[in-house]
């Protein structure tokens, strides 16, 4: 097979994704106590959140997916029940969402190996992200080595939809057999691929057993091997 475009992964895949959502949960929480102390008590009232988070998904289903705008309807909706106006509810959580998000952004750390082969992919050819997170390549400094990074909000649905796959595949006008996708996740990775006819390699750090659907896939421990993996597919017939 002809590789010509090799889509990732980013949430544990990459990076570890919980320490940064922790920490920027953290200094959102403190600006709004700055600004808005009035919202603290929801902030820091897990249960709270949920409720509104379940009756925001009830009424916006599409939300569920897309975790940026799911994060400001929720503080929106907080903030309104505290007794700010629509207006200033919306103006407050764009201000508090933007802390969270560019601390969530900024200064993540990748794992062992990882820029190295965003470089080496990137001097292959197309590189993509197919995420259901909500990082910001742009902001993290990422793009390039990243072309375009496929993600609920511009694909219009999540993995394992293989709808997100063919959008990556339109913005790198490469079909199916061209692609590789890599990720950790056997359903959302794995199966997600398989269900648009991508060639999938599973990154299993873990060494665990395979537990998915369907034959075992190509797999790596660590992502210094994932250029060897390809130039072996390459060097197959599918
Ligand atoms: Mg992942």
């Amino acid at each position: 097979m002809k590789i010509r475009l090799v889509t990732l992964d980013l949430d544990d895949t990459l990076w570890d994704p919980y320490s940064q959502l922790i920490s920027a949960a953290e200094l959102m929480r403190n600006w709004f106590a700055e600004h808005h102390p009035t919202l603290t008590g929801f902030l820091d009232d897990p249960e709270a959140q949920r409720q509104v988070r379940d009756a925001v998904i009830e009424r916006s289903p599409e939300l569920r997916t897309r975790l940026s705008s799911l994060r400001r309807e929720v503080l929106k909706a907080g903030l309104k029940s505290a007794g700010y106006n629509p207006d200033e509810a919306q103006a407050a959580a764009d201000a508090g969402f933007s802390v969270f998000y560019r601390a969530r952004s900024s200064g993540l750390a990748l794992f062992d190996g990882a820029r190295e082969l965003l470089r080496a992919l990137s001097a292959r050819g197309a590189l993509g992200a197919v995420s259901n997170g909500n990082a910001d390549l742009k902001l993290m400094n990422l793009m390039p080595p990243f072309d375009f990074c496929a993600n609920p909000e511009c694909a219009g649905v999540g993995k394992p939809d293989p709808e997100i796959f063919r959008y990556a595949l339109d913005q790198a006008g490469c079909s199916a057999d061209e692609c590789v996708h890599i990720g950790d996740h056997p359903l959302y990775d794995v199966d997600g691929a398989r269900g648009a006819d991508i060639e999938p390699i599973w990154y299993n750090p873990g060494a665990d057993p395979w537990r998915g659907e369907g034959p075992p896939p190509r797999t790596v421990t660590h992502l210094n091997q994932v250029l060897d993996a390809l130039d072996r597919l390459e060097g197959e017939q599918r």
